[in-house]
């Protein structure tokens, strides 16, 4: 299905004001129930009535996807007044939303200043494939990791996002996508499991999810909330780059797919490529997934690992890959280098990737290569990067011209 037909026709640079700019209030966006029920204790709700009141704002910001208070019909005029005079449900500013040729699309989106910082910017993508459709949900801005190949790792870490930031990620790809139901839909109607346009998230943006543990793990955990959004934990991966210690606490606190940026199976290479990896080695990365939580043949470790020409794409690294493997339920994923401008590396032939993936396949592996989407949007893994730092119009097209001269337009 082509989502473009099934949206409003695509907005090239739709400015949608947001009144959170202001700044002030405080969100209920991105609470624990306990958090929403203290917030709403704060401005005199009454005791005995906190529960229900919890549980009628939960079905309308995460079944409905309300974004104003005066869409909560079922909350008396006089309570909306109070919620509105001290709280926002609103949602980001969209800077930007880009349609790519092939349906994926990227929205910037502008945060308000925390306290005395500015406002940030952050990028989220949807892809779309048959029958399903996978959210990439950013967790920091800019990254304070600096893998090699990644353009995110070249621009510094400016802050960590918010449980509220990370979840309005997904409200607002929702709202665009026409992915909540109706406004007259029935009061307190639970969210559909089937035909959901966003049926799975990943937590491959911008930065390291692991490094924002606390705020990525409540976002997580709303989102999988069986009230509200209700996104199955197996439908949720959560990507790292191999934060060790947090690894553990993930399965179990957080019990979502786990994916590590392998990238190179030699420490020395892996040092270079993921520099993490010289506080946290290999040995200790595979020790922490054999430890896993929940790790089992049906839930199976997804390991990363980005195609570099004569880096790490060689028969010898193939079946590396495969000795450290052993004895953990895994599956590879094969990621063609997506170029940036700037770059020293280059993506390996098609005929490289193919060899190397016939050869984790014999090995009893299954080694999806993973297509490239959104290129010319600059929304393919490895390529976000916002504000000061973006691109300015002349750099871009001169870099899809290389692209262009490159690859064919594919
Ligand atoms: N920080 C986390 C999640 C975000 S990156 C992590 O590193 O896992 C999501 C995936 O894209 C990671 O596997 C990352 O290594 C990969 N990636 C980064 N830059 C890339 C590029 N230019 N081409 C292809 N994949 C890239
Ligand atoms: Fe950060 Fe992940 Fe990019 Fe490394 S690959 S710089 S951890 S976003």
């Amino acid at each position: 299905m082509d989502v473009t037909e099934t949206l409003a026709a695509p907005v090239k640079k739709p400015v949608v004001a947001s009144p959170l700019d202001a700044g002030v209030k405080p969100t209920l966006i991105g609470l624990t129930r306990e958090e929403m029920a203290d917030a709403l204790k704060g401005v005199g709700v009454a005791e005995r009535q906190l529960r229900m009141r919890v549980s009628q704002i939960w079905n309308w910001l995460y079944v409905r996807g309300v974004s104003d208070f005066d869409h909560m019909t079922n909350v008396a005029k006089d309570m909306r007044e109070t919620l509105k005079k001290h709280f926002t449900i609103a949602r980001p500013e969209i800077v930007e939303e880009q349609v790519s040729n092939d349906g994926t699309r990227k929205w910037l989106l502008r945060f308000p200043p925390r306290g005395a910082g500015r406002p940030v910017e952050v990028e989220t993508v949807y892809i779309p494939e048959e029958g399903r459709g996978t959210l990439c949900i950013s967790s920091q801005v800019g990254c304070s990791l600096t893998c090699s190949f990644c353009h995110t790792g070249t621009q510094r870490l400016v802050r960590n996002l918010t449980a509220e930031e990370i979840l309005s990620q997904l409200l607002l790809a929702r709202d665009r996508l026409g992915d909540f139901p109706d406004r007259d839909a029935p009061v307190g109607a639970m969210m559909p499991s089937e035909g959901r346009k966003v049926s799975n998230i990943v937590m491959m943006g911008m930065g390291e999810p692991l490094y924002n543990f606390d705020a990525v793990k409540t976002a997580l955990l709303i989102a999988s909330d069986g009230d509200g959004l209700s996104l199955s934990k197996r439908r949720i991966t959560l990507s790292t780059s191999g934060v060790v210690p947090e690894i553990f606490r993930t399965g179990d606190e957080i019990g979502v797919m786990l994916a590590i940026s392998l990238h190179a199976v030699r420490d020395d290479l892996r040092d270079m490529l993921v520099p993490i990896n010289k506080k946290f080695p290999l040995k200790e990365l595979m020790d922490a997934c054999r430890k896993y939580p929940g790790l089992s043949n049906a839930r199976r470790i997804t390991f990363e690992y980005v195609m570099l020409k004569d880096v790490n794409d060689s028969l010898e690294d193939a079946k590396g890959l495969i000795q450290l493997l052993k004895g953990i339920p895994a599956k590879i994923n094969l990621i063609p280098f997506n170029p940036w401008p700037g770059t020293n590396y280059q993506c390996s032939d098609w005929a490289t990737i193919e060899k190397f993936a016939d050869f984790i396949n014999a090995a009893g592996y299954a080694s999806p290569i993973r297509t490239p989407r959104g290129r010319d949007i600059l929304a393919a893994c490895g390529q976000l990067k916002s504000e000061s730092e973006r691109m300015r119009k002349t750099e871009r097209l001169a870099f899809e011209a290389m692209m262009i001269a490159n690859h064919g337009e594919d």
